[in-house]
Parts: C-alpha cells; sequence; structure tokens
C-alpha cells in the first residue's frame, strides 16, 4: 500500500515521542551493604510493542526518508533482531513499507520475531552469511536497490547519525523521570554498536542543566568490544561537538560479555531467573541481562563509593526473551 493514502494516513512520528519512563528501585542486600542505590529507567515499558532504545534511533531516520519522499525503508539484521521487530512496527505504524535483509538462509521455520516482521507486512530478503558480511558495502547495496528499487536504507542496529541524533533525547527522558534534586552519578547501559551510548553521552552534554553530569558507562555485551571506544567518540563527533556544554566522562566495559554476542551460559542463565524472581523485572538473554550482571559484578568488587547513586537503562528487548531463552 503505498504510503499516504486515505486509508492509512501519513502519520509523521514525532522525534519527542518518549518524554519520560518509570523507574524502578532495585533494592538488594548487595546494593544495601555497599550503600549504592541503583535504580532503572523501564524503557521496556514505554510502549507494548515499539518499546526501548530502537525508536529514539529509528523514528528520525524515517522522518528524514519521509522528507526524502521514500515510502519503502530497507535494513539489515539475524533472525532475532530486535531493531528489524522494530522497524517493522515502526513501518506498520507511520505508513511505510518495510523490507529487512536477513542473515541466515531461506527455508528455515521463522523465528518469532520474523513471523511478527512478516505479519506487520515487512518484506523479508534472506541473504548467506557471506553475502550479510557486505551489508555496509556501498556496491551490494547498490545491488539490493537495484532489486528492490529505491529505497531509504537504515544500517544494521540503526546505527547511523540520525540514529545517535534520536538517542540524545534519552538525556531528556532521564531528566523527566527522575525527581529534579535527584543526582545520578553513573548512567550504565549495554552497547552493541553504541549508537544509544554516543547519542546519550551527547544529549548530556548538551542538557541545559548547570549541575555536572551522570558518568556514563557502557557494557559491551560482544567480544573485543574495544572498537566501541572509537566508534563511540566519532559517532559524538558527527553532531557538532562545539554545542556541548558541558563535560561528559564515559567508559566502555569490554570483558563483561559472557563469552560473545548472544552467549548466554548457564550461569548468566541462573542469574536472570534469580533476578526476575527477586525483583519482577524480566531482562533479554542479549542485552539487558548482561547490563544487570556487570551492575553486581562491579558492585561486589566495591567500585563504588559508598552514597552512589546508579541508574541502568532498561533498553527493552524483551520480544525475542522467550524464543532466544529456551
Ligand atoms: C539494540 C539493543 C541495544 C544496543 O544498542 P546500540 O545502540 O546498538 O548500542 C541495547 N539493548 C537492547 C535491548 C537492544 O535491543
Amino acid at each position: 500500500m503505498p504510503a499516504g493514502d486515505s486509508e492509512n494516513p501519513v502519520i509523521c512520528p514525532d522525534p519527542a515521542v518518549v518524554h519520560q519512563a518509570a523507574v524502578s528501585d532495585i533494592a538488594d542486600s548487595l546494593f544495601a551493604r555497599h550503600q549504592v542505590s541503583v535504580e532503572m529507567l523501564r524503557l521496556d515499558q514505554t510502549d507494548a510493542l515499539l518499546n526501548g532504545n530502537k525508536p529514539f534511533k529509528l523514528i528520525p531516520n524515517l522522518q528524514q526518508a519521509r522528507a526524502a519522499g521514500y515510502d519503502t525503508v530497507l535494513s539489515f539484521g539475524g533472525a532475532f533482531s530486535n531493531h528489524i521487530h522494530a522497524l517493522a512496527e515502526a513501518g506498520r505504524r507511520f505508513g511505510f513499507k518495510t523490507i529487512a535483509v536477513i542473515r541466515g538462509d531461506d527455508g528455515q521455520a521463522l523465528s518469532h520475531t520474523l513471523q511478527f516482521a512478516a505479519a506487520a507486512g515487512m518484506r523479508l530478503i534472506f541473504v548467506s552469511r557471506q553475502q550479510y558480511r557486505r551489508r555496509h558495502d556501498a556496491d551490494f547495496i547498490a545491488e539490493l536497490k537495484a532489486t528492490v528499487g529505491n529505497v531509504y536504507v537504515i544500517p544494521e542496529g540503526g546505527a547511523n547519525d540520525l540514529g545517535v541524533h534520536g538517542s540524545m533525547q534519552l538525556a531528556t527522558v532521564i531528566a523527566n523521570s527522575l525527581p529534579p534534586d535527584a543526582a545520578v552519578d553513573e548512567v550504565l547501559l549495554a552497547c552493541g554498536t553504541g549508537t544509544t551510548m554516543a547519542g546519550l553521552i551527547a544529549g548530556l552534554q548538551r542538557y541545559p542543566d548547570a549541575t555536572p553530569a551522570p558518568f556514563v558507562r557502557g557494557i559491551a555485551v560482544l567480544k573485543q568490544g574495544e572498537f566501541l571506544h572509537t566508534d563511540v567518540a566519532r559517532f559524538i563527533a558527527m553532531l557538532n561537538p562545539a554545542a556541548a556544554a558541558r563535560a561528559v566522562s564515559w567508559h566502555v566495559e569490554t570483558s563483561l560479555h559472557w563469552g560473545g554476542y548472544a552467549r548466554f551460559p548457564p550461569a548468566l542463565a541462573a542469574f536472570m531467573r534469580e533476578f526476575e524472581h527477586n525483583h519482577g523485572i524480566l531482562l533479554d538473554p542479549v542485552y539487558t541481562v548482561k547490563l544487570v550482571s556487570a551492575v553486581y559484578h562491579r558492585v561486589a568488587q566495591g567500585l563504588y563509593q559508598p552514597g552512589s547513586r546508579l541508574l541502568l537503562l532498561h533498553t527493552g528487548g524483551l520480544q525475542g526473551r522467550g524464543e532466544r531463552c529456551n
């Protein structure tokens, strides 16, 4: 269906659609013993389907696609991709046709993520792992466009300048969600591409507040995450660093990934079950469980001064939880 026809009016998504999120206090004897306060910003609860960090990255891309006259958006992902799930839903809501280039081979049973995407109207194109490696190559993208037409292309994970720009909104969401006198010492989040982290840092740099900004700590969920230091710095530099009004210190932890991307060893599964049981907060096995386990690890190591106040970003991803946990 073409975008903007009378049955399916185009709604231009508002980039600031999420202004606030719930904050959960995580009370735990470990944290009490170390006198560290731990809270979690529940981006997983901002919408039934389009939640977590992905809409922050996608919505400015969809606005750009709309402004440039595209009715179709294409992106890339694996069979369990939260990004593909979010793009399928955002496309359906905002009147875009969507296409996903999926790593893996056709003919396999579709994951729930891909079943959802297909049901939302997304066209799925399966490519081999070898072809998928070319996802950033201009030649490969040109070949794809020759097949599917002139589409607006969003890189895997929404990892582009507009994705960073949209993630700046997280600084506002944090400020709006906490009481005005709450001085957070450190914000922690899980990192895949580092796009969300870069946007958060840039947003905090620009946030009109005279108080010192919190430290931002990323937890790399993949092996050899050292590249994130370069990528986060490069993403921040894309956004006119001269506009920064205050300094934000940050670091990416690269040794708390539990063996690599989507590795979910039994001890981590046990940690996740116990955390979910004790706190009534669901985690996903790829990103947020590694964030939360990293925080327990760091507090247990005595890395925080008594009185420290930590804020964890629950970046969602619960849609993929069931099938990846089994
Ligand atoms: C995609 C995703 C991330 C990582 O975001 P980046 O911007 O790629 O670093 C973190 N958490 C969840 C739940 C995600 O789906």
